[in-house]
């Protein structure tokens, strides 16, 4: 256990005595709420619209019982009184103790049992619940108020002895793990109670839990107390509402732990949001073969398909289905073993849909044949589910088009488009074994059989796929670095599946025939072994495994749009188009891409980008011999000879652009003029430094003279962007040549081209340094139309990527006629952080939420956000209309779009793979 974990459970512990002694009395941080807890049951005070006080969980129970669906009563202690728990000390507001005793005695009259009692005990479950739902991350208690007196009373009165005991040291396990902070001691080491629970079952010689006995149940039961006594020095509490206070400080305190912090991360919650904390009345799934519980979804969460999906065990507690412990049963079965149940879940399934509006991941017991509703919520899906069930949904008259725009994740039409494994090479392979399709999409690495290995396996540059058993929420980690995830027990709702099914990663869960060996390293499907670093293959569409590496090919909605595979024999890419036509009707911004060759301008057009936002000149200099022609002209010792130099780069540049333009058959095309320190395209180690000389027949001293002579402290604030242009105003004449004479040849096609090229000034943050390179550009605009004897439009605009290009964007616009933001840069320069080195101190700026995103991939809005708006406003009052976009790597990023959109900027610009994300991303903006 880390160090974090086991400070955080020596605080719970600590807590939960100090409560029990007092219920705190100090309040020095935030005030006390107004109502810390909300009931629900017969009587229910929440609802939905209390999402962000109750929590996801507390808020859905109590809407579930007000329109009547079979809930078990209970209360929930909100959010607030857990903001208040952190900044009061980790102590708890005067009154929660009076309250939670009025509420439990609210229960006890619903439902004729009480708290303690050695008659008709009253059990409860103790849950975790916070605005968004994080699977896993948080901690539960089942079956509190057990104690040596209760269980007996829970005995008699259930007529069934080996249930109570059961029951009884579950409890005291999961109390004794979860509060008590019985745990292993180091990585290699046991679950203490599960070694204890092992080691009984050999000792009596049965295989399954359920197969012990009454006796057995009782003497492990001594053997968890004396374990939790050894351990600790504290007995386990048989005073219950000391445990109900243990535990909930326990949930409390687990939203401070490794794994909640770092999920909190991941998908940025954050932290001041808090958990609530449910508790409510147990029933039972586990009391015999008339009983049961499940987890269901009202459609498929993997592909979205509107089918009854779900898992049930007979005679269980819920915690055995999510475990992965015994592998449930599809909920079809429940169909023959208990009818009348699955009918009344098929009426809950539509009603849920219904209510809801939305597809629904639901918790139920069956006890004793009668079926009770523990938890829903909107279900965590695939990307590809969130696309189809909201298209769907619309076609069932459910919702309309604006609510299904706004339900689609933006990242998550990026999935429809994720490779899927190329269909020749599959036929070479054979299909080892399958398991269950849980996370689509197809994914080729090296087995990995640790979160730790998984992730040096990425950081290494390498693609893993993580082998387990099950997954478990301290494997998040190597599950965020895999490609792939594969697990040979659980279902579509066990951890694995729930987990990659947020995160889009491709994964197969409860493939049974894979046997993974920890100790050997190794993972066997009947006679084949593979081991650790051993490639394999794992299709999250069809759950098909294979050994070995199998090559992947574009997906459906590729091939559809390069025009090998027919719309009408794709649902998928029907979806696609469906919800990209809707999102174009309702956005205002425009969406260009960033392309700097051909093959990615036609890859992005057909993706749907309305032109070019940003194409990189200097990316065109590395190709082939370009590159020494490059060095030579930067080597030059006069302008003569740069000169020469730059001539030989000329008809290259032409090509290049001409393709570009040709690619984009008449869609703007923004050209930025070269933008990097010199010294980037020359050799540093002393073996390219020969190869160059030997090249250009100079000496190597030459070259090493001239590369120490351009070294610069301080590259990125050195000389570039438009600097150079304006020391070598000759490279800006050659690529303004070469942009307007490929203008001019598109025009004398035989189907001409209008071009109208937007020629970019780089790093502009003096209004002279536009006037400076719009007069060389201009210049060579009018000798080309002379020479070539064609006349076309084109523009003449700046980056504004500097904050000085922002603070006097009204000056900078007497001359440029359009803008593009270079986010990149202005996050650079606007924080005063390297975006090449601020990776090394970011993940410690989240860690402490003084930055709660990687400003270099969401914009800050509240800083360099006021640089855009300075630019935009400054912009605008020289020239109405001035055309503006961004071009940064914000450009597909939702929440920066969002911002975008608000500003009135016309167009944003990205890579072409984002190109879908950004028109989805700015419709949601646009309707927001
Ligand atoms: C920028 O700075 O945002 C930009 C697009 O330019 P580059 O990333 O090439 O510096
Ligand atoms: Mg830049």
């Amino acid at each position: 256990m880390s160090a974090a974990k086991k400070a955080t459970k020596k605080a719970v512990r600590k807590a939960a005595k100090k409560t029990v002694r007092k219920a705190a009395t100090r309040s020095k941080g935030t005030a006390k709420p107004a109502k810390s807890i909300y009931e629900f049951g017969k009587k229910t005070d929440g609802s939905t619209k209390l999402r962000n006080l109750l929590g996801g969980k507390g808020a859905n129970l109590a809407e579930m019982a007000r329109i009547g669906l079979p809930v078990p009563p209970g209360f929930t202690i909100t959010t607030e009184v857990c903001t208040y728990y952190y900044s009061n000390g980790e102590s708890y507001p005067s009154t929660l103790d009076s309250d939670m005793r009025k509420s439990v005695a609210n229960i006890e009259k619903q439902v004729g049992k009480k708290f303690g009692a050695a008659k008709k005990p009253l059990l409860l479950s103790v849950r975790s619940g916070a605005r968004e739902s994080m699977p896993g991350m948080m901690d539960t208690i089942l079956n509190l108020g057990l104690n040596d007196k209760t269980v007996e009373a829970l005995a008699t009165e259930s007529g069934n002895a080996p249930f109570a005991y059961d029951c009884y040291r579950r409890f005291i396990s999961m109390y004794g793990d979860v509060v008590m902070g019985v745990q292993p001691l180091h990585e290699n080491d046991h679950e203490p109670f599960d070694a204890c629970l092992d080691e009984l079952k050999k000792e009596v010689g049965v295989e399954l839990d359920n197969q012990l006995t009454e006796e057995n149940l009782k003497e492990l039961i001594e053997r968890y107390k004396a374990l939790i006594k050894s351990r600790t020095k504290s007995a386990f509490p048989q005073d219950v509402y000391e445990q109900l206070w243990g535990a909930v400080s326990a949930v409390f305190g687990s939203w401070q732990n490794e794994r909640a912090i770092l999920y909190r991360q991941k998908y940025n919650i954050p932290a001041a949001w808090g958990t609530a904390v449910n508790v409510q009345t147990m029933v039972f799934g586990n009391t015999g073969d008339t009983s049961a519980t499940g987890v269901a979804f009202t459609r498929d969460p993997a592909n979205g398909e509107k089918v009854f999906y779900g898992e049930y065990l007979i005679n269980a507690q819920g915690e055995d289905v999510v475990a992965g412990i015994r592998t449930p049963k599809p909920i079809a079965q429940l169909k023959e073993e208990m009818p009348k149940a699955h009918a009344e879940l098929e009426t809950v399934r539509r009603r849920l849909e219904k209510h809801f509006k939305d597809m629904q991941d639901f918790e139920f017991t069956v006890e004793e044949g009668k079926l009770y509703m523990l938890q829903t919520r909107n279900g965590k899906r695939t990307g590809l589910a969130a696309v189809r069930i909201a298209v769907e949904l619309v076609k069932e008259r459910l919702i309309n088009q604006k609510t299904a725009l706004l339900k689609i994740p933006a990242d998550s039409i990026s999935s429809l488009l994720v490779a899927v494994f190329d269909e020749k090479a599959l036929k070479k392979t054979k299909c080892l074994t399958a398991g269950l399709p849980a996370g689509p999409g197809a994914a080729s690495g090296k087995i990995c059989f640790t979160a730790d290995h998984a992730e040096a396996v990425a950081n290494s540059g390498g693609h893993a796929v993580l082998c387990r058993v099950e997954t478990t929420p301290e494997d998040l980690r190597g599950m965020i670095a895999a490609d792939g995830i594969l697990t040979s027990r659980g279902g579509v709702s066990s951890h694995a599946a729930l987990v990659a099914r947020q995160m889009n990663k491709v994964c197969v869960c409860g493939a049974s025939e894979v046997v993974i060996n920890y100790t050997n390293r190794t993972l066997t499907v009947g006679k084949t072994v593979l081991k650790q670093g051993d490639d394999i293959s794992i299709d999250g569409t069809t759950g098909e495994v294979y050994a070995g590496h199998v090559d992947t090919a574009p997906s459906e909605v590729d091939q559809v749009l390069n025009g090998n595979k027919k719309p009408s024999s794709s649902y998928t890419y029907q979806l696609f188009k469906q919800v990209m036509d809707w999102a174009d009707k309702a956005r205002k911004l425009g969406v260009r891409t960033n392309a700097d060759s051909p093959a990615q301008a036609i890859s992005a057009v057909a993706l749907g980008a309305e032109g070019i936002g940003l194409c990189r000149t200097e990316h065109m200099f590395f190709e082939g011999d370009r590159i020494n022609y490059m060095r030579q002209m930067i080597l030059a010792s006069d302008e003569k000879e740069r000169k020469a130099a730059l001539k030989k780069l000329l008809p290259f540049q032409r090509r290049d652009f001409t393709g570009l333009f040709k690619a984009m058959g008449g869609r703007p095309v923004t050209i930025r003029l070269l933008d990097p320190p010199l010294h980037e395209f020359l050799p540093h180690d002393e073996s390219s430094k020969r190869e160059l000389a030997n090249a250009l027949g100079v000496d190597i001293e030459i070259i090493s003279t001239r590369v120490r002579a351009l070294h610069e402290s301080n590259p990125m604030l050195g000389h570039r962007g438009c600097r150079l242009g304006i020391s070598f105003p000759e490279i800006t004449e050659m690529q303004a040549r070469a942009i307007f004479e490929a203008a001019a040849a598109c025009y004398k096609l035989k189907k001409p081209i209008k071009v109208i090229p937007e020629v970019m000034v780089p790093l502009v943050g003096f209004a002279d340094e536009l006037k400076n390179q719009s007069a060389v550009i201009h210049r060579v605009a009018a000798e080309v139309m002379e020479a070539k004897k064609v006349k076309f439009k084109y523009l003449v605009g700046t980056m504004i990527e500097v904050p000085r290009g922002a603070l006097t964007a009204d000056e900078i616009a007497e001359t440029a006629e359009f803008f593009s933001f270079g986010t990149n840069d202005l996050t650079q320069t606007g924080l005063g952080m390297s975006r090449d080195d601020a990776g090394s101190f970011l993940g410690k700026y989240k860690d402490l939420d003084i930055m709660s995103q990687n400003p270099f991939a969401s914009i800050d809005a509240a800083g360099v956000g006021q640089l855009v708006e300075i630019g935009v406003k400054k912009g605008r009052s020289t020239k109405k209309d001035l055309k503006l976009g961004i071009c940064g790597e914000h450009g597909g990023d939702p929440a920066s779009i969002q911002f975008f959109h608000d500003v009135g900027l016309d167009y944003v610009s990205c890579s072409p793979p984002r190109v879908p994300v950004a028109r989805l991303a700015a419709a949601q903006a646009a309707l927001k």
